[in-house]
C-alpha cells in the first residue's frame, strides 16, 4: 500500500492524535495512547483502522506518520485495549492470510499471536502470559512449544524448523513451483535447499545427493505430474516428515 493510503485511511479512523502530540489535544473523549515510535494514538480509531487493513490482505502494521516505524501485533494489542473476542477474531482473520505466516507465531499457552518482522531468537517472549505469570515467559518459534526459562531447548531441528516455517511460498504462476514453499528441507538428510525455477520440479539433494520432488517431496522413481504439493514441512517437535512414496499418486 502507498504511503498516501496509508495516511488516508489513518485519517479516515482518526488514527493518529492531532499533530502527533501528547494526551489532551486530541478530540473530546479519545483515548491516546503512546506507540513504540513516539506517536500518539487514537485508540477508539485502532480496532476499525486494523480490521480495514486486514479486510484489505494487510496483516502487518505502521505508523502512519512514520511509516518506517513497524507496530509489532503485540503492542497494538497493548495499546488498543481489544476485548478477548474482538482480538480473537482479528487474529483469526491474521492466521489465513498468506503474508503472515513467516510473522506470527501463537503462544501454546494463551493462544494469542506474537509478530516478529526479523529472524531473531527462537525463544519468544509472550506479553500477556509474562503478565498474567508475573515473570518472563517464552516459548520456541521454532516448534512452538513452552520455554519457560533459560535452560537449552532441546530440540536441534527447531532453527530448520523456524525457516522452514517462515518460508514464503513461490508466487510464480506458470511454474508448475508455484504454491510451494520457497524453501524445502531434503527428506532424507534435512538440508536446506530452494528451487532455481528453472527446469523439473525434481532436485538433487547437495549433501545426500537423493533426488527428490519439490512440490511433493517424495524421492525418486517414475514421478508423473500433477503430483500434489506437500505443505511446509514439520521436522520438529510432535510430527516427523512425511515421506510419499513418488508415483504413489
Ligand atoms: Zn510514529
Ligand atoms: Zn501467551
Ligand atoms: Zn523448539
Ligand atoms: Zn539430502
Ligand atoms: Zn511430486
Amino acid at each position: 500500500m502507498a504511503s498516501g493510503q496509508w495516511r488516508a485511511l489513518a485519517e479516515q479512523f482518526q488514527l493518529i492524535c492531532p499533530s502527533g502530540g501528547a494526551p489532551g489535544v486530541g478530540s473530546p473523549g479519545a483515548l491516546p495512547g503512546l506507540a513504540s515510535c513516539g506517536h500518539w494514538v487514537n485508540v477508539a480509531g485502532l480496532q476499525g483502522w486494523v480490521q480495514a487493513l486486514l479486510d484489505q490482505g494487510i496483516p502487518s502494521f505502521r505508523c502512519p506518520r512514520c511509516p518506517e516505524s513497524p507496530w509489532l501485533w503485540q503492542e497494538l494489542c497493548k495499546l488498543g485495549l481489544f476485548t478477548d473476542e474482538a482480538r480473537a477474531r482479528l487474529e483469526a482473520q491474521i492466521l489465513v492470510q498468506e503474508g503472515a505466516t513467516g510473522s506470527y507465531r501463537q503462544c501454546p499457552r494463551c493462544q494469542r499471536l506474537v509478530q516478529r518482522l526479523e529472524p531473531g531468537p527462537l525463544r519468544t517472549p509472550c506479553l500477556p502470559c509474562s503478565q498474567q505469570a508475573r515473570r518472563l515467559y517464552c516459548f520456541c518459534w521454532g516448534c512452538g512449544r513452552d520455554w519457560p526459562d533459560t535452560s537449552p531447548h532441546a530440540d536441534p531441528r527447531c532453527p530448520l524448523q523456524a525457516a522452514l516455517h517462515d518460508a514464503p511460498k513461490i508466487q510464480a504462476p506458470p511454474s508448475s513451483l508455484h504454491g510451494c514453499p520457497s524453501l524445502r528441507a531434503c527428506p532424507r538428510c534435512y538440508a536446506l535447499l530452494s528451487h532455481t525455477l528453472q527446469g523439473y520440479p525434481s532436485v538433487i539433494c547437495p549433501e545426500c545427493h537423493c533426488v527428490f520432488c519439490y512440490r511433493c517431496l517424495g524421492l525418486s522413481g517414475g514421478h508423473r505430474l500433477p503430483c500434489q504439493i506437500a505443505d511446509r514441512q514439520l521436522v520438529c517437535g510432535r510430527e516427523a516428515v512425511t515421506l510419499l512414496p513418488m508415483g504413489a499418486q
